[in-house]
């Protein structure tokens, strides 16, 4: 089996599954009752907390340990808007957002918002000159991802800090799900507000994430109750929480080594997929190094998804279909702007877990597809 769809989910390492298992059996405990086996469970949570900052050099921020980046993204954008509502206030993202970005905005431009889609360049990246233009006095958010989950493209983030830093009212927030314990960080957490990661793309556990952000911002309540984590309430998670913590430690102390075995795969694929015409390819060597997307010229993307598959070959298709309608792949789309190649595409995405033998026997496999 060669699973090439980590950019959906990776699969939970054993340190994560074993510390997991532990704190459920031996501290389940409520970390926000007021006896002893409280405050063990509280001391505990607390040092979840404090390893997401030491691991992400951060000081002088939050943390809301959440279900996933979806959760996060939503309680970041709302828990900035909702206090502008009424106002007619610019808010700024991209084209090419994660859906759990998108349509926060979408609804959000129901509200009254003024809202804008930064368009991408040809490498993937935003458009600065653009984020530059719109920037405004009325402008509340900026919310931009690091590196995109469909191409591997990686914006620069310490470009758009710049950027956005010459207006001190907007809050800056960075989806970096795609990029935080996979790529080195090349930018200062401390330096945006707001910062989304999801654990279950870094070997931890699904229906894990964390929310980041500057503890002199008050996020607009999110979840109404008794305000256990700020703004998100409920009973903690805690052994989630120390799930989440341990797998971006163990992700970032393996980011040297991952990121050059995935580069290699990569290398070794854009290598031999060029070479071959009837593929186009929508990713760069410039981009992540765990993301490949190529258009297979002329067969659906699902059809070639499900070719993969009785080879035991897992990838993802971007374009979403029903039984009458085939929609082209939206970042696809925004890059080639041709709609035959947003149809066709495919995402490869790797992991720790992949060789390149891997990689050769894909190629083995592509090649032998017939129409
Ligand atoms: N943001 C990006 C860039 C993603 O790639 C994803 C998932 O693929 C999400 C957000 C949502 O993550 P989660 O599944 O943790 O809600």
């Amino acid at each position: 089996m060669i699973y090439f769809d980590n950019a959906a989910t990776t699969k939970p390492s054993k340190p994560v599954l074993d510390i997991y298992n532990r704190v459920s059996g031996e501290c389940w405990h409520n970390a926000s009752s007021e006896h002893k086996l409280g405050n063990v469970a509280k001391n505990l949570f607390s040092k979840a907390q404090q390893l997401v900052f030491k691991t992400l050099s951060t000081t002088n921020k939050n943390v809301i340990f959440t279900s996933g980046a979806t959760e996060a993204n939503n309680i970041a954008i709302y828990g900035i808007c909702n206090k502008y509502v009424g106002t007619s206030s610019k808010i700024i993202t991209t084209k090419v957002e994660h859906p759990s970005v998108l349509n926060c905005f979408k609804d959000l431009e129901t509200k009254g918002f003024k809202v804008v889609y930064l368009n991408i360049l040809e490498n993937g990246e935003i458009d600065y000159e653009e984020l530059i233009n719109e920037l405004d006095a009325s402008t509340v958010l900026v919310s931009i991802m690091w590196v995109n989950n469909i191409i591997g493209s990686i914006n620069n983030i310490n470009k758009i800090i710049e950027i956005v830093r010459k207006y001190k009212k907007i809050k800056l927030h960075i989806d970096a799900v795609q990029g935080i314990g996979k790529i080195p960080l090349t930018f200062k957490v401390d330096d945006v507000d707001l910062l989304t990661l999801s654990s279950h793309k870094i070997h931890g556990l699904k229906g894990s994430g964390c929310l980041i952000y500057q503890n002199n911002i008050n996020l607009d309540t999110f979840l109404h109750g008794s305000n256990q984590q700020f703004s998100k309430s409920g009973t903690i998670d805690l052994a989630g929480s120390v799930a989440s913590a341990k797998a971006l430690e163990l992700a970032f102390k393996e980011i040297p080594n991952t990121y050059q075995h995935v580069l290699k795969i990569k290398e070794y694929l854009v290598n031999e997929l060029s070479k071959l015409e009837f593929i186009h390819l929508n990713s760069s060597l410039t981009g992540s190094p765990y993301i490949l997307n190529f258009s297979y010229k002329d067969v659906y993307s699902e059809t070639i998804m499900h070719y993969l598959e009785e080879n035991e070959i897992y990838v993802s298709i971007s374009s979403a279909c029903n039984d009458k309608k085939r929609k082209p792949e939206r970042t696809v789309l925004e890059l080639t702007k041709n709609e035959s190649l947003a149809l066709t595409s495919i995402r490869l995405s790797f992991s720790n877990d992949n060789t390149l033998d891997d990689a050769k026997k894909f190629i083995e496999v592509i090649k032998k597809y017939r129409k």
